[in-house]
Order: C-alpha cells, then sequence, then structure tokens
C-alpha cells in the first residue's frame, strides 16, 4: 500500500482539497502510476459539482502522464519503468463493437478493480476510472499506453483527454482529410485541438467561431484560416459566406447546446458531416429541425466518443508527430500548478483565461 496525496471533492460544490490517499499494490491485470502531470479538465469540475454522478468522494485528475511503477500478475503490456500516458477507455477486445473490428466504440472498457481510498478507509471514485491529480494511482493497465520516453509528460498527458477528444473529432470521427473545408464551433481546448486536427489532415478552410475574441486568437495561431465572432456575425451565413457560399465539408460542433448544434446543422454542405464533441446535459434536447432537412441535406451527423479514438495507434503516432515538431501540444499548456492549486485552476479555467492548467507532479 501507498501512502500518497491526492486531490479530493468530498461533497458537492465544495472546494477541492489535498488529502492523504492509500492506493493499494496492483492486483492482476492492474498497474500502479507514479503521476507526472495531469491536465484540469472540464469534467473534473463536472464531478465536483455533481454533474457526472452522486458517488462523493471523488479522487479527481484524469489527463495524465507518468511512469509505471509497479504492474500486478498477468500484465505484459507494460513494465515498471514505461513512460506512459493515462486513457479512460481501456478496449475489452471481446465485446460486440471489439468483435466487429470497431474497439474504439468499445462499450465494456475498464479499470482497475481494487478501491483506492482516504487515509480513514473511505472509498474513492477516481474521476474517469483514473484519479491522476495525485502522485500515485492505480489503474488498468489497459489504461497505460506506453509513448516516447524523450517527449514532455506536460505536454503529451493532455492527449489523455481533451486534447484528443477534439483531433480525433476531426481526424477520425469527422474524416477530416486534405483540400476539405472544416468549421469549429467553440474554440476552448476541444475545440482548438479540432482545429489543429484539421489542419494536420490538410483541411484548406478552417473557420473557427466562438463568442470569446482570445480564444478566436488561440484558434487562428493553431491553424484556423478565418474566424467568425459569433456576438457580432450569424454564424451559419458567415460560413456560408467563407465557403463559397456552400457551407462547410465538415462542422465540429464543440460546445455542446441546441443552439449551436443547429448551427452546426445549417453551416455545413449539402452532403456534409456534422460532429458533436460538445457534451450537453442531461436537459438539453436536439433543436426542432424539419425532418425534410434532415432527409435532405443528406451527409451525416455523428458523435465523438473521446475522438474514437484507439489508444494504442493514436496515442504514439501523435506523440512522434509532437516530437516531429509538427503538433504543437505545447500550446496548449497555458500554465504549470501544484496540487494545491487545482481549486483556483477551476475558476480560471471557467473564466475561459486558460486552454489548460497543467499540475505538475
Ligand atoms: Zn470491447
Ligand atoms: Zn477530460
Amino acid at each position: 500500500m501507498h501512502e500518497v496525496q491526492g486531490v479530493v471533492a468530498r461533497s458537492k460544490g465544495a472546494p477541492v482539497t489535498v488529502e492523504t490517499i492509500h492506493v493499494p499494490d496492483p492486483g492482476p491485470g492492474e498497474a500502479l502510476v507514479a503521476v507526472q502531470a495531469c491536465g484540469v479538465c472540464h469534467t473534473d469540475l463536472h464531478y465536483r459539482e455533481g454533474g457526472i454522478n452522486d458517488d462523493f468522494p471523488f479522487l479527481l485528475g484524469h489527463e495524465a502522464a507518468g511512469i509505471v511503477e509497479a504492474v500486478g500478475d498477468g500484465v505484459t503490456d507494460v513494465a515498471p519503468g514505461d513512460f506512459v500516458i493515462l486513457n479512460w477507455r481501456a478496449v475489452c477486445g471481446q465485446c460486440r463493437a471489439c468483435l466487429r473490428g470497431q474497439p474504439w466504440y468499445c462499450f465494456n472498457t475498464h479499470n482497475a478493480t481494487q478501491t483506492m481510498t482516504l487515509a480513514d478507509g473511505t472509498p474513492l471514485s477516481p474521476a474517469l476510472g483514473i484519479g491522476a491529480f495525485a502522485e500515485k494511482t492505480l489503474v488498468a493497465a489497459g489504461q497505460c499506453t506506453k509513448v516516447d520516453p524523450q517527449a514532455s509528460p506536460v505536454a503529451v498527458g493532455l492527449l489523455g483527454c481533451g486534447v484528443m477528444a477534439g483531433l480525433g473529432a476531426a481526424i477520425n470521427t469527422g474524416g477530416v482529410g486534405r483540400g476539405m473545408s472544416v468549421a469549429v464551433i467553440g474554440c476552448g481546448g476541444v475545440g482548438c485541438a479540432a482545429v489543429m486536427g484539421s489542419r494536420l489532415a490538410g483541411a484548406a478552410t478552417i473557420i473557427a467561431v466562438d463568442l470569446d475574441p482570445r480564444k478566436l486568437d488561440w484558434a487562428r495561431r493553431l491553424g484556423a484560416t478565418d474566424t467568425v465572432n459569433a456576438r457580432e456575425q450569424d454564424v451559419v451565413a458567415a460560413i456560408q459566406e467563407l465557403t463559397g457560399g456552400f457551407g462547410a465539408d465538415v462542422v465540429i460542433e464543440a460546445v455542446g447546446r441546441p443552439e449551436t448544434y443547429q448551427q452546426a446543422f445549417y453551416a455545413r454542405d449539402l452532403a456534409g458531416t456534422v460532429v458533436l464533441v460538445g457534451v450537453p446535459t442531461p436537459d438539453m434536447k436536439v433543436p426542432e429541425l424539419p425532418l425534410i432537412d434532415v432527409f435532405g441535406r443528406g451527409g451525416s451527423l455523428k458523435s465523438s466518443w473521446y475522438g474514437d479514438c484507439l489508444p494504442s495507434r493514436d496515442f504514439p503516432m501523435l506523440v512522434d508527430l509532437y516530437r516531429q515538431g509538427r503538433l504543437d501540444l505545447d500550446a496548449f499548456v497555458s500554465e504549470t500548478i501544484g496540487l494545491g492549486e487545482v481549486e483556483r485552476a477551476f475558476e480560471t479555467m471557467h473564466r475561459g483565461d486558460v486552454l489548460r492548467s497543467v499540475v505538475v507532479l
């Protein structure tokens, strides 16, 4: 058993605190990871606010990289000393999706079976089955993806969640390719990553849409060719005008609201693709859309889970591109902070002042 410090959300809405936690030695199929860096994601804040479920207390943090310290029986894919990015979708290899050759949709992803606890024995619920705002965490070995150890953990840990979601929404789900036109609605961390992914895939026109001029600046730096301030312009008309009057081939909705989904639906070209990667709240409904428009405009309306990534395929490849200077992950790191500053980082994130605050351990 290991006694370490971790960031815990004890009850709904209460400020998070740094607590002593107990992490078991890895059992069969598990790995103990010494965390080096972990990004602060909106989902951590949603856990704290009770927006995910009520299984308090939560051990927060899920966008991380670190070094495998020990593995349990039967673990062969990773070994102590390996540099890994943690993923929250360890595919099972046996469910309906995995068997039909689409493991990125795996319906039975797994986590560690043993439980981390507070010092008094209270079981902790790790955020997305990871819990990486901690000096050490226990995960399923399949949640560890080995990558080039020369890469900076602060930068590549971000592939563990938000940046992968955005890159994958463009490349995997949206099928963005050379010469295509793309519009990205919402330019926080995920939207900016979708802009970067579209550029990487060779899109010729990349239109960034947001209400906040600072976010439009970030998007432009990461590859947007045009920007639309939704406070000043009609979003659908502006995207059509920038695409020869037609609309974009792919529109990525990175906000997760009915109004922006409706904009995405009408801002795409005939037979175009809408990708929903922003996460809606349970009370939201699909906006009213004439069924004749759903039929008549053709194309596809898709959702993107974690960028439809396959960590074992995508993480090492993206880390290589980062090492070659073709994927600017460093641009997402607005600040590095300590474990005790997560609560403050939530406020900074909520105000939209940063792309990512990253806890360094
Ligand atoms: Zn599966
Ligand atoms: Zn996340």
